[in-house]
């Protein structure tokens, strides 16, 4: 269902008559496309307190300029030295003069430290946690489709891919976030054009939706998808699979011997592997039959447990092999009618915490979620008109987000250069304000 608000803003009249009403001005936002991969302007390098943070090489290399000039069409700001309320005073001090400027669909990225890092100091914790609440609040104020995100890092070529990500079109959708980074930097050559070249990923419940965007996403960066689905949607599969140049499986995730199963499919092991597939069965907790509540707990988390497992013990993900698994906003805020799926969800986000030291330490494999918000997709058009509404304008963006969005959030976490993105649960949301 097309959001025709969104198309209505973009016009003069309709610009005008809804900054008269005080309604939601949302931006179209821009996204990626292969005749604009990048953003196009200036970077502007900022910085707050005395930083140890060598980032020039790695802002050089994103596809903006650093010369300086007005109207930047992303910020980066250094804050990473910020050690007290006096040295917070420069992250005011650099933005407040220049924050207006930040082209429309523009971004903000404030880089903190570790948290740990601060933790016997706690003047310095006090205000590196600041950073967060001052991060969430420019989101919401600063409008026009551009987003304000804090990475928290400690090496500059470790978080090359994320810097890349979040100052590029491939981050539309993303505000508010905070994203931890590890120390360690990717081994080796990073083909930054097709990152995914020669590696096998395996998408579930890949047929439609989001997972369909996922995999002609992987597919863009190289990569060969399998493409996943239960038997009766196995013709979606394959035409997806097809027009990839990829392979179907026609499966159900929720099989006692699924990990096994994919196993005996790829004998050559997987590179990728994307937890997708989810239903939702919702009904309120009084009304709640226990099939409703188990198959929904099924789906979205068991059998993302037990395909883990199965393929972690059997040695399938090769070393420097990523999974991502799907969680959502309503895990993380709640949703009446939703106990079940809402627990499903922040169990994905805690398998994600826990497994992903263990699984890097023993395998070599990267754990992270992504927790998207309201996206446009078939789920959510069959929502009622004004339930629906409200879902969309809810969030800083004052739109909802693309499937694609989730899929180039995924591409991030599974790109080989992001090895030191481990155990986040990233929120595609557009700063939803549910469970802000
Ligand atoms: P969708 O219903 O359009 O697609 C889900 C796919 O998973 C379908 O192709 C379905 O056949 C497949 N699937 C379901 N059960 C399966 C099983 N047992 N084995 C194999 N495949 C199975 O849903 P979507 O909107 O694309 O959502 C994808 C993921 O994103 C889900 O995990 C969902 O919970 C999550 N999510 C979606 C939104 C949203 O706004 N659409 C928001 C938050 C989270």
């Amino acid at each position: 269902m097309a959001d025709r608000y969104l198309s209505f803003t973009a016009t003069a009249p309709g610009r005008f008559l809804t900054r008269r009403l005080g309604l939601p001005q949302p931006a179209a936002l821009r996204r990626w496309s292969p005749e604009h991969p990048s953003l196009t302007g200036s970077l502007l390098h900022l910085t707050a307190g005395t930083t140890a943070l060598d980032l020039a090489p790695v802002l050089a290399r994103t596809g903006l300029t650093l010369d300086g000039s007005a109207d930047p069409a992303a910020i980066v700001l250094d804050a990473t030295g910020v050690r007290d309320v006096d040295t917070l005073a420069e992250v005011h001090a650099a933005l407040h003069p220049v924050v207006r400027s930040v082209a429309t669909s523009g971004r903000v990225v404030v880089l903190g430290s570790p948290l740990d890092a601060a933790a016997d100091d706690h003047h310095r914790a006090a205000v590196q946690q600041a950073l967060e609440g001052f991060v969430r609040s420019l989101g919401k104020e600063i409008g026009r489709g551009r987003t304000v995100n804090l990475v928290r890092l400690t090496d500059a070529s470790a978080a090359e891919s994320t810097l890349r990500f979040l100052l590029s079109p491939r981050s539309a959708y993303i505000s508010g976030q905070m994203i931890g980074v590890g120390a360690e930097g990717p081994e080796g050559t990073v083909d930054w054009a097709l990152p995914l070249a020669g590696r096998t990923a395996l998408v579930t419940g890949g047929a439609r939706g989001i997972g369909e965007a996922v995999a002609e996403t992987l597919a863009r960066d190289g990569a060969h998808v399998v493409v996943l689905d239960i038997p009766q949607a196995e013709a979606d599969a394959r035409r997806v699979a097809e027009r990839l140049c990829g392979s179907a499986l026609a499966l159900d995730i929720t099989a006692a011997d699924a990990g096994e199963r994919i196993a005996a499919e790829l004998p050559d092991g997987i590179d990728v592997l994307i937890h997708n597939a989810g239903i939702t069965r919702d009904r309120r907790l009084v009304n709640m039959p226990a099939e409703r509540w188990g198959s929904v707990l099924d789906v979205n988390l068991a059998s993302v447990l037990r395909t883990t497992d199965a393929l972690l013990a059997k040695g399938a993900l090769r070393t420097g092999g990523r999974i991502v698994a799907t969680a959502s906003i309503a895990g993380l805020a709640g949703n009446a009618g939703q106990t079940n799926y809402g627990a499903s969800k922040a169990g994905v986000a805690g398998l994600v915490r826990s497994l992903a030291p263990r699984a890097l330490a023993e395998h070599g494999v990267t754990v992270n979620a992504v927790a998207p918000g309201f996206i446009e997709t078939k789920m959510t058009a069959a929502v009622p008109l004004f339930i629906r509404e409200a879902g969309r304008r809810m969030n800083s963006l004052a739109q909802g987000g693309l499937p694609v969005d989730v899929a180039e959030t995924t591409a991030w976490l599974a790109h080989p250069a992001s090895g030191a993105v481990n155990g986040q649960v990233v929120r595609v949301c557009g700063q939803s304000l549910l469970g802000a």
